[in-house]
């Protein structure tokens, strides 16, 4: 698949981090978000991250406008009509994304892949919302997407084998390392990652060791670069729950369930480093 005009939907944190890649590879992007100030926060950010890069020698000065110029900033749905491939990355809300994908649906061009950016609804169920299940895929990409190598390729059971294959090698031709997955809850990075921070959690809540020592063993002794409450402080502990919530709703399964400091932090506000305070004080 000749893959030239990318359509994303959504400018926030994983909306403009994705039309950064995508245009950085000299793709087409047009960015749109019902917000407009959204979508100058997300131009900007691009602009931002590029400057970044050039102070550290990994882009040419000479290269960031034609990159930025790739990226048309827009509120108007309309103007993913031309979109040969198109990437939801808006809220996480089922009912907002349906919306939004029976919109994208009825405009865009035929042929064009859907992909959602979601990060805990079945892909699946989302595909049975559009008219062509089989243009329908997951993309999962992980925050900061300029940063992150991974892309988890995700297929309902009705993704076809040709966009299966489209959004690998889109995957491959913005830099990152494909992993192919089978629509599951928390598909595979949070279904590992999520429960041993959540583990990490009941031990800190059993006593058995401090915050430091926790992170500290898992360092030293398993060579995580990060320790897990650290990193669920820098994911939020909000969003740790969350996904620990869809697990043990999905899969009606007790071995999922948050631990209840998990919980507490979050009742309390204590959301991690956006809060300035989760298991360590920022
Ligand atoms: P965000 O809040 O930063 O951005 C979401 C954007 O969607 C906002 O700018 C909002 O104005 C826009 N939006 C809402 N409704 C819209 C509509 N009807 N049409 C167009 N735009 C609309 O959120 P985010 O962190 O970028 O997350 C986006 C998606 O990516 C979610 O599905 C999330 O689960 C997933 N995701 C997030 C992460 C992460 O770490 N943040 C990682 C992987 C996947």
């Amino acid at each position: 698949m000749n893959i030239q005009t990318l359509g994303i939907i959504g400018a926030g944190q994983m909306g403009n981090g994705i039309a950064q890649v995508c245009a950085t590879a000299g793709i087409k992007v047009v960015m749109c978000d019902i917000n407009a100030a959204a979508v100058q926060r997300g131009i900007d950010t691009v602009s931002a991250n590029l400057d970044r890069l050039i102070k550290k020698d990994k882009l040419l000065a000479a290269d960031k406008q034609p990159i930025i110029d790739r990226i048309h900033g827009t509120t108007d749905l309309g103007a993913l009509a031309q979109s040969d491939f198109i990437v939801e990355a808006a809220t996480e809300n089922l009912e907002l994304k349906k919306n939004i994908l029976k919109d994208i649906d009825a405009l865009a061009k035929p042929g064009a892949i859907i992909a959602t950016n979601t990060s805990s609804i079945s892909i699946t169920r989302l595909a049975a919302t559009v008219s062509r299940p089989q243009q329908f895929v997951g993309m999962h990409f992980f925050n900061p997407v300029p940063v992150m190598a991974l892309v988890e390729v995700i297929r309902g059971i009705q993704t076809s084998d040709e966009t299966y294959a489209a959004t690998e090698a889109l995957a491959r031709r913005v830099g990152k390392t494909p992993i192919a997955v089978k629509n599951s809850p928390g598909f595979v990075v949070n279904r590992v990652l999520v429960p041993m921070i959540n583990e990490a959690a009941f031990v800190l809540q059993e006593g058995l060791a401090k915050a430091e020592e926790i992170d500290s063993g898992m360092q030293l002794g398993a060579n995580h670069p990060i320790g897990p409450l650290a990193l669920a402080d820098l994911i939020g502990l909000d969003t740790c729950l969350a996904v620990m919530e869809v697990l043990y709703r999905e899969f009606n399964d007790p071995k999922y369930r948050p631990a209840p400091l998990l919980r507490e932090m979050v009742d309390a506000g204590y959301l991690g480093r956006k809060a300035k305070r989760g298991f360590y004080t920022y």
